[in-house]
């Protein structure tokens, strides 16, 4: 039966790969640097690979052989052969070679590596490319810097760390697609060209030649056309994504980034929950051998009362306390006049000294965080209490602020007062401080959560108007919908996030689906009618065309990958990643184009060729 045949009797299910034995001579090479053992003594065999360093040791030279398998150690015996044994001795590091000799089991063992126990007694060699000597060395750590080793990504890519990101990569990537394949979902594509998506941040712009004076936007997600994908019965989709957004870069940012991008019809936000919680444990199960637990999930509100912050870290407890209605009306001017005040509770840390508290300050009132000071209040031995403003309030005053997490002898309160959104965002920045500080932050333990209900809307004062807290397609609580027009900070979004320690790996929401809904929403972002229809007309028009409900979600791919590799930094699992100018230091993007081609393109030219 031919695929068509396949198909056309509606059996739609994936046929199986089938993973072909590997070939005895592969290329150039029969076995990789990485396999050979002490099973293999005697076969004649040719490696190829990099060198990663020679030794020489008189009558004998050692060769190490690197490809991405492993490293081969090669020996070659002045005895046996000098014209061979003088030839090693010109190996540069990184000399492209290829070896053939026999599997011997070497004098000199190394139980570290997997081909610790053999080396190739070579009778051939052949030099199938010379190389520069390298910038940097290439070994797990290397000696070069941050900026040379993007310059010469190419040779950072073969260090060992390197790799293992990449291949890690390669394996989530892999797992993704088995989870969603065998749930029946397709991977479809969806343009790159395309009219100007709103997710909150700014478009590459792209020229069109053919269409002088317009232009085309590359896709800060694909949300509309998953959307039109469920209008157009696609059930269930998904797409390891390229993503772009031209946004000020920070760690965990890069201009252009990798998404999951998921989409279902027919669902409530039950169903979507489930389903991609069910991914992200597929992945924990597959690749890391973990099983999570069902993800708690916290309303927003919850969250940021807690723990100031949408995406709590919850490795670890040490919750934000409001304490403003106990600590008022004592006198102490500042406090009084104090919109919020609020604390959180350092287990066993009554002893922290002056230094350790004047750290402590200097962090919470760097311009980041902004703070004016800090207050503590240590529980000391003997049910006293020492502060930093026992001049205002009585010991029995500063003990009942020991509600605090029910702090008890030999705890630290820490408090911060002012206006509420920013302090509550400094005590959950000090909060995480003292996570790193105390060790709370396991980089092995993992603690997911969803967070839920959203407001729908926020204000903004700079503009005075609202915006979309996630995205204008994103669908009310059906129960908060009346207060769109009257009261729309009331209005809570049937949107969820997924967090694991404190990094948001993905959000998404159940979608409008009504024609009706989604103007109303437009206009309360202040679209005119004739803006939304110009910018949104083709997804209003679909709408009037049998859309289902449906719902989905997008994960951050880059971030699943460093949160499993145990990095902050999503850079180091991407081959190719651009730097904090938005520059891909190796090929020097971007760059300027020639007058022939600014003309092309009708684009006026504003620099010199
Ligand atoms: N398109 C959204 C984003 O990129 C995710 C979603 O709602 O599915 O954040």
């Amino acid at each position: 039966m031919n695929i068509l045949q396949y198909l056309n009797v509606h059996n739609l299910s994936f046929a199986k790969f089938v993973v072909l034995p590997f070939p005895k001579k592969i290329m150039l090479r029969t076995h990789t640097c990485g396999e050979l053992t002490i099973r293999d003594t005697g076969k004649n065999v040719t490696l190829c690979g990099w060198v990663q360093g020679t030794r020489d040791l008189g009558g004998m030279t050692f060769v190490d052989l690197r490809d991405r398998y492993g490293i081969t150690q090669l020996l070659f015996n002045m005895d046996v052969n000098p014209a061979l044994c003088e030839r090693a001795r010109t190996f540069g590091r990184e000399f492209v070679v290829s070896a053939t000799g026999k599997v011997t089991v070497r004098s000199n063992k190394n139980p570290k590596m997997v081909t610790g126990d053999i080396e190739i007694e070579v009778e051939e060699l052949e030099i199938l490319n010379a190389s520069k000597t390298p910038p940097f060395t290439v070994e797990e750590q290397s000696d070069g810097g941050d900026d040379l080793r993007m310059k010469f990504r190419f040779i950072d890519l073969r260090r060992t760390p390197v790799q293992k990101n990449i291949i890690l990569r390669h394996c989530l990537a892999q797992e993704v697609r088995n989870y969603f394949n065998k749930n029946n979902f397709l991977e479809i594509e969806t343009p790159f060209l395309i009219k100007s998506t709103p997710e909150g941040a700014r478009d590459f712009i792209v020229p069109s030649r053919m269409n002088p004076g317009q232009f085309y936007a590359l896709p800060q997600s694909p949300q509309i056309f998953k959307q039109l994908l469920m209008v157009s019965g696609y059930d269930r989709y998904y797409q390891i994504v390229r993503c772009f957004r031209d946004e000020d870069l920070r760690a965990d940012r890069q201009p252009e980034f990798t998404q999951i991008d998921c989409e279902m019809s027919f669902v409530t936000r039950e169903d979507t929950l489930f389903m991609f919680e069910g991914m992200m444990k597929h992945l924990f199960r597959t690749i890391k051998n973990i099983e999570l637990p069902d993800f708690p999930r916290i309303n927003y509100d919850e969250a940021m009362a807690y723990y100031g912050t949408d995406k709590p870290d919850l490795r670890f407890g040490m919750k934000i306390e409001d304490i403003t209605e106990l600590v008022k009306g004592k006198g102490f001017k500042i406090l009084d006049e104090a919109e919020f005040i609020g604390g959180i509770c350092a287990t066993g840390c009554s002893e922290y000294s002056r230094k350790q508290l004047d750290e402590l300050t200097e962090y919470v009132k760097r311009p980041q965080i902004g703070a004016g000071g800090l207050i503590y209040v240590k529980f000391t031995p003997g049910d006293t209490v020492k502060s930093s403003v026992d001049k205002f309030y009585s010991a029995d005053d500063l003990k009942r602020w020991g509600k605090i997490d029910n702090a008890k002898e030999g705890d630290l309160l820490l408090i911060l007062a002012g206006k509420k959104v920013k302090t509550l965002k400094a005590l959950s920045e000090l909060r995480l401080e003292m996570g790193r500080r105390l060790n709370l932050m396991d980089r092995e333990k993992f603690s997911p959560l969803w967070v839920i209900n959203f407001p729908l809307f926020e204000w903004d004062e700079e503009t005075q108007r609202w915006y979309a807290v996630h995205h204008p397609f994103t669908a009310p609580n059906p129960e908060d919908a009346h207060f769109i027009e009257g009261d729309p900070g009331r209005v809570r979004a049937n949107a969820y996030d997924m967090v694991i320690n404190g990094i948001e790996l993905g959000g998404g929401s159940i979608r409008i689906h009504s024609r009706n809904m989604q103007e109303r929403i437009f206009r309360r972002l202040g679209f005119s009618e004739t803006e939304a229809q110009e910018k949104f007309g083709f997804l209003m028009k679909a709408f009037e065309f049998g859309a289902p409900p449906h719902g989905g979600i997008a994960f951050g791919f880059d971030r699943i990958c460093a949160l499993f590799g145990g990095s902050d930094s999503i850079r180091d699992f991407i081959a190719f990643p651009k730097n904090n100018a938005a520059r891909d230091m190796m090929t020097d993007a971007p760059a300027q184009v020639t007058h022939d081609q600014l003309k092309e393109l009708s684009l006026e030219i504003t620099h010199p060729c």
